[in-house]
This record gives C-alpha cells, sequence and structure tokens, in this order.
C-alpha cells in the first residue's frame, strides 16, 4: 500500500510540473473564440484564391497572400520554399459541355487536371466505348486494355468517347446522412487497438497474385512491400499513358466519365493522366454526373446518336515546373534551434475551390501561430509552420520539405536538424472538429496528449488511439522516425459531399468547428514548445530500400 502510494504521490509531482498551464488554456481559449479570424483566412484561400492545384498561378498567388498574411502577425524566417520539378502547371480558364442533338442540355461535367484544351468549343457525336474499371489489378487491366484497342481501333476519330461501362445504380434512397459526427460508441471504437494482423510473406520479385475474396485481398495487399507497390502504380500510370496515347493516335476529340461519387450535380474530379510532359498528355476528359452520363448512354440505346460541344480552356506549361511550401517561424527563446512544427497541405484540387481540403486546415494552423503571437506567449522552443503543395499527387511536398531537412527514408540517413525537431501536428482531415487523436503507434505520446488535452474534454475531445492514419503529411514525417501526429475529426460531410468535389466550397466549412481545432491546436503546440524535454519517439524505422530485399 506505502509504495502504491509512494507511486502515485511521485506521479502527482511529475504531472504538476507538465504542462498544461491553464492560465495559458485560458488565454488561448478567449482568444481563439472572441478574436478569431480562421474562417476570414479561409475566405482569402477559397472564395478569393482557390482552387489551388500545385504550381499553378492560383496557388502561387494564394502562398504569397499566406505568407504576407504570417508575416503581417510577426512571425519570421518566412519563405517559400522550391522543390520539385512538380509536372506541368495547369489552370482552368473556361470549359463547358452541352449536349446539342436531339435537345439541348447543359450537362453537368467538369475537367479532369492536365487534359489537353479543346481547341475552342467543338461538336461531335458520342459514341460508347467503355473500357472497364478495374483497382490493383494490372495484369487484368493490360489485357482489357489490349482487348479495347484492337476492338476500337479506327473508330474513335472525330468522336466524343463516352469511356465508362454503364452501370444501373438507380436511386439510392438516403440511409446515411449527409452531415454526420462520430456518435460515441463509434469514438469507443477508433480508441480500441487494432488486431495484429499476420503479414504474409511476399517477396518483391515474385508475381502478383491478388485474392478475389475481400478479407484475403485486404491482408495480400496489407502484406505487400513498398516497391511493389511503387511497381504497381508505376505499371498504373503507363496504362493511363497507354489509353491516352491510343485516344490520340486515333483522334477522339474528348473523353467523358462518370464516377460513382457523381450525382445530384456533385462533381469529383482528379487527375486525368500524367502531368509530366514527356508522357502523352491525356486528351480534354470530363467527369458526368451519372444522371447526364446515363441519359447520354440512354439516347444510344434509343439508336439516337448525341451531338455534344465541348470546351475546354486551360493555362498550362510546356515544361515541368517547380513547386512551392510555404514556411514561417515563431522563434524559441530559450532552446530555439529545438523545433515544434504544426502543417497542413495547402493545396487543392480544381473544381471546388479547395475549402474542406485543406482550405480548412491551412486556416486553422494560420490561426494557431496567430494566436500564439498575439497572446505574445513565450515559448523555448521555436514554433514552424508548413504549408504544403504537392499532397494531392502524394504527399510530394511534405516529403520533399522532409527529405531536405530532416532525412530521407530509403535510405535512414538523418540530418542533425533531425535530432531537434520535437514533432510535427498536422490537420487535413475536412473542417470537422477534433475529436482525439491519433498516436501513430506511439504509446508514449499517450500520457502526454491525456494531459494536454483535457482541458478540451468538454469540447468534445475524448479519444486517444494507438492507431495509426494515413494519407496525409504526417507520413512524411512519421517515415523518418519524427512523431507526427493527425487528429480524429468529426467527418460532417466530408466524405459524402465536398472531398475532391466542386461543393468543397467555402459554404460547407464549420466555423465553430474550426475554432474549436485552433485553440486545441494552439494549446497542445504551446504545451510541446514549452515542456522540458522533447517528444518522445518510437523506435528509428529500418532503410525503406532495405525492408524490401
Ligand atoms: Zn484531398
Amino acid at each position: 500500500m506505502r509504495f502504491v502510494l509512494a507511486v502515485s504521490l511521485f506521479l502527482a509531482t511529475v504531472a504538476a510540473q507538465e504542462p498544461p498551464d491553464l492560465s495559458v488554456v485560458n488565454q488561448i481559449k478567449a482568444e481563439a473564440f472572441q478574436n478569431s479570424k480562421v474562417m476570414e483566412h479561409l475566405e482569402y484561400l477559397t472564395d478569393l484564391y482557390g482552387p489551388r492545384l500545385t504550381a499553378s498561378p492560383e496557388f502561387k498567388q494564394a502562398a504569397e497572400w499566406a505568407l504576407k498574411r504570417l508575416e503581417s502577425y510577426g512571425l519570421a524566417n518566412g519563405h517559400l520554399e522550391k522543390w520539385g520539378p512538380f509536372g506541368r502547371s495547369w489552370s482552368l480558364e473556361q470549359y463547358a459541355v452541352e449536349m446539342l442533338q436531339p435537345r439541348y442540355s447543359l450537362l453537368d461535367a467538369a475537367p479532369l487536371a492536365w487534359s489537353k484544351s479543346t481547341n475552342g468549343p467543338v461538336s461531335a457525336d458520342v459514341v460508347f466505348a467503355p473500357l472497364p474499371a478495374r483497382n490493383f489489378d494490372p495484369m487484368q487491366s493490360e489485357k482489357d486494355l489490349e482487348t479495347y484497342i484492337g476492338k476500337y481501333k479506327g473508330k474513335l476519330r472525330g468522336k466524343i468517347v463516352a469511356i465508362s461501362e454503364e452501370v444501373h445504380r438507380g436511386t439510392q434512397a438516403g440511409s446515411q446522412p449527409l452531415l454526420r459526427r462520430y456518435t460515441d460508441a463509434e469514438l469507443a471504437d477508433i480508441a480500441k487497438a487494432p488486431e495484429p494482423v499476420l503479414r504474409i510473406a511476399i517477396s518483391p520479385n515474385e508475381p502478383l497474385k491478388i485474392p478475389e475474396e475481400p478479407m484475403a485481398r485486404l491482408e495480400y495487399l496489407t502484406s505487400l512491400p513498398d516497391s511493389v507497390w511503387e511497381q504497381l502504380r508505376e505499371r498504373g500510370q503507363q496504362l493511363i499513358n497507354k489509353r491516352n496515347q491510343f485516344l490520340e493516335e486515333e483522334g477522339a476529340v474528348a473523353v467523358l466519365q462518370d464516377d460513382a461519387r457523381a450525382h445530384d450535380a456533385l462533381l469529383f474530379g482528379e487527375g486525368a493522366g500524367s502531368r509530366e510532359p514527356k508522357d502523352p498528355q491525356a486528351p480534354p476528359t470530363f467527369v458526368v454526373t451519372k444522371e447526364h452520363y446515363d441519359r447520354l448512354l440512354h439516347l444510344v440505346t434509343l439508336k439516337e446518336t448525341p451531338r455534344v460541344q465541348v470546351n475546354l480552356r486551360a493555362r498550362q506549361s510546356q515544361d515541368a515546373v517547380e513547386a512551392h511550401n510555404i514556411v514561417a517561424e515563431i522563434p524559441g527563446t530559450t532552446k530555439p534551434d529545438e523545433v515544434v512544427m504544426v502543417g497542413a497541405h495547402f493545396d487543392s484540387w480544381h473544381t471546388g475551390t479547395g475549402a474542406t481540403d485543406n482550405g480548412a486546415g491551412s486556416a486553422v494552423m494560420m490561426e494557431v501561430v496567430r494566436i500564439l503571437k498575439a497572446l505574445n506567449l513565450k515559448m523555448d522552443r521555436t514554433v514552424r509552420i508548413g504549408l504544403w503543395s504537392g499532397e494531392e499527387e502524394g504527399l510530394l511536398g511534405s516529403k520533399a520539405y522532409v527529405k531536405e531537412h530532416f532525412g530521407d527514408p530509403k535510405t535512414m540517413k538523418i540530418t542533425a536538424a533531425q535530432a531537434k525537431l520535437s514533432g510535427y501536428f498536422n490537420l487535413d482531415n475536412g473542417s470537422g472538429k477534433i475529436r482525439g487523436v491519433y498516436l501513430q503507434g506511439n504509446d508514449a505520446m499517450r500520457p502526454l496528449f491525456e494531459r494536454w488535452l483535457a482541458p478540451f474534454r468538454d469540447l468534445g475531445v475524448t479519444t486517444i488511439t494507438i492507431r495509426n492514419t494515413g494519407g496525409t503529411d504526417h507520413l512524411s514525417f512519421d517515415a523518418v522516425g519524427l512523431p507526427g501526429f493527425q487528429f480524429i475529426q468529426d467527418p460532417l460531410d466530408y466524405f459524402t459531399v465536398t472531398h475532391h468535389s466542386n461543393m468543397d466550397v467555402y459554404d460547407h466549412a464549420v466555423a465553430g468547428d474550426l475554432m474549436q481545432a485552433s485553440a486545441i491546436i494552439a494549446s497542445l503546440v504551446y504545451d510541446a514548445a514549452t515542456r522540458a524535454d522533447m517528444l518522445p519517439r518510437k523506435p528509428l524505422p529500418k532503410p525503406q530500400a532495405e525492408m524490401e530485399h
């Protein structure tokens, strides 16, 4: 008993020395909730400067604006940091897809990035020439493309090609609400550690054998070495290039495709093909809502030939250009060479204005440093903000930054600065408020987050999970052994409406949620920047190149 008592007294003493300083929490909450600028940051990033496709002139203008704003708050060492080359710059100037015959109708459609422009408005007959779309199965896709080329050679000249297979999805009665928050039960599930999964031994050189059965398929795909994923991506890109080259050689005027996400006037769009000047460029390619795509196909079935006019004017560079990350700092007082970083990706797709992906995260991180500066809080360590480009194309901007400053995950050759970066906090899952944090496998961070997040429990922050979350820039830091974290955020309408869609606009951002996130991250950053020690780390990962052999 005595021993236990002694231990708990000891823990209580340690806890008392650790942040959070509740008087600072009070100040941060007051600044974040009574004097918030987060929606103002977002309004500029979206309504005025959006969208912000990487390496586009709009991105550059937005970046210059953000940098100026950060400097106006008193941040130091602000600069746009070049990386690359990224590929072509591409920026929308004008587009429309209109059915002219048998009736006039303006179709709900949006171009995919890095498509070629049309030569002004061009009208042509629509031909239905479906190419099956398959995921993760390069062998089958290669066969499909060979068959396709054999079947359609000589038949596409001067036509607009409807390339998606017909799928009768019918109207889906709304079983899921468009906008939702996590329930307590869902959060409890997220808090559970994942069951350990046995990894199958797959050698990088053996031929792929992807199982049909979903669970076996998942196990197989999660066991694939990184180098195989790399090869799969490479083969996928080659297939797209080959398809685009064929359509080009055949003289197709444009390509229309549907997308399972695109319906009810919602359009979702990413890239049409390679942005590399050395690769064949995609013909003018548009995603069309399922309703309007199906109408065209129904007309074909009725032996009518729909005539459609397409127009696409995109300003694009001939050569590959550099991209930029935005970086600025609040220098530390007593340990300025030690750094705590916050970041978010600043780039977006092109059909909306990049409000929830990821203007929201960028606006919150700008607000975090504004709050810390406005309160003039003394922090031992330097606080640095990084707003990344190229995230949508594969975390490219943050990977380049990490490689330049901290180390190369392929070789695990790390720099002196790697030892001085305490940690990195990232926000990139829409406008939803923070419900907790993913420990990314770092158990040693749990007691810190428990303490530091305690003053925000009543704002809905309840969940700390050992789980990993993927798909965003904290992974670039994690890959070289740095503590990198992404928060658990309420989904809201991110996956139903806004993610990569034409409705990813300012009106879908929720002010209260972004204010909550700003206060919490500002407080965590203050805690990390004033704590006696740097944040605890996981063991250094093995070099990726080595793991593959
Ligand atoms: Zn995205």
